[in-house]
């Protein structure tokens, strides 16, 4: 054992040194600038979880975010003056066309429901694919998942469902899509005449669903048929030739999980006449996003919207011949409730 003083000593001798790399450390900091010190904090490079809950009556519904990316205006269609226009806007705001990608798990307190599954490993990149984390960050696991309703085969929908070696990522989940939907993209005659840019859609959706099909977990729809208590299902012809959205209500609130109706916020709600290209029947996703777009914006209907900016949760307000769209704001519902101005 060393004696007090021997420590009292070593200690001396170890504060000293502190201080004279302390005193070294200021220094330094003028050597290299006044702020030189503050900058040793390190920077983290990682966001937030990915999920953002919010009430709707008395469901509980958790946006999961699968990641971002950028639209290519070459993937839009409408008129010149209007393209030109968003040349012009891209051009000073390169931000402009940003998209996320999302999607959403309802707890009807009941049943789990995941509407839309994110791109998994199926969308090129590696921006996408990252729902399953924010799933585990928001609680839950996969194997909890009781229902996924996909708004259609689309691998940024639905990628997530499976892994490139073809296992199930929700093994519990039964997945119901329309009929229509699932015979389009499933079919191997449609798929041969289809063009050599669409045949990664085929191929993916084809991957994406076998599992499920052979374990019994792959379920159609063709008109109304109840799904789950309390959801409507809501035809949005012509992004795809089934796709559909998925309207819950609760308590007199409802939310509308809309699928693609809208890519690229800021050119298509305030000109809901252009179409992207990959909507397979132009004309009908048009006629649709106009239709629904103005029913929406009278009703206030909360949307769940998975490419539009995270948490994809808004509404929809008149602006001058188009719409705005009002973001949810963060909030605590279940600590108290917001204050309001009425
Ligand atoms: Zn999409």
């Amino acid at each position: 054992m060393s004696s007090p003083v021997v420590k009292s000593r070593s200690m001396l001798k170890r504060k000293s040194m502190r201080f004279v790399a302390a005193l070294m450390a200021v220094l330094a900091s003028f050597v290299a600038g006044p702020n030189a010190a503050l900058d040793a904090a390190p920077q983290y490079r990682d966001q937030a979880p990915g999920f953002y809950r919010v009430k709707v009556g008395d469901l509980e519904v958790t946006a999961l975010f699968d990641g971002t990316g950028a639209f290519d205006p070459h993937w839009l269609n409408g008129t010149k003056a209007t393209m030109d226009g968003v040349a012009k806007a891209l051009h000073e705001d390169s931000h402009m066309l940003d998209v996320a990608d999302t999607g959403f798990l309802v707890n009807t307190g009941k049943q789990l429901i995941l509407v839309d599954a994110g791109a998994g490993t199926w969308w090129g990149g590696g921006a996408f694919g990252r729902l399953e984390g924010s799933l585990h960050s928001a609680g839950y696991t996969p194997e909890e998942v009781d229902i996924v309703l996909v708004t259609h085969l689309h691998s940024d929908h639905v990628g997530g469902l499976t892994t490139q070696d073809g296992k199930r990522v929700f093994p519990n989940a039964d997945v119901y899509v329309a009929k229509a939907e699932s015979d389009f993209w499933l079919s191997a005659e449609i798929a041969a005449k289809a063009p050599k840019d669409a045949q990664p859609f085929f191929q993916s959706a084809r991957a994406i669903a076998a599992p499920y099909i052979k374990a019994g977990k792959w379920h159609t729809f063709s008109g109304s048929e109840p799904i789950v208590d309390g959801m409507q299902l809501v035809p949005l012809p012509g992004h795809t030739p089934g796709h559909t959205g998925y309207e819950f209500s609760s308590k007199g609130q409802k939310i509308l999980f809309w699928g693609d109706v809208v890519h690229a916020l800021r050119v298509q709600l305030q000109h809901p006449e252009v179409t992207a290209i990959f909507d397979i029947d132009q004309t009908a996703a048009a006629a649709t996003r106009q239709q629904l777009l103005s029913k929406l914006a009278s009703e206030g209907v909360l949307i769940a919207g998975p490419h539009m900016n995270f948490p994809a949760l808004g509404r929809l307000r008149r602006e001058g011949s188009g719409y705005s769209w009002a973001p949810v704001v963060f909030t605590d519902q279940w600590g108290r409730e917001p204050l309001r101005e009425d």
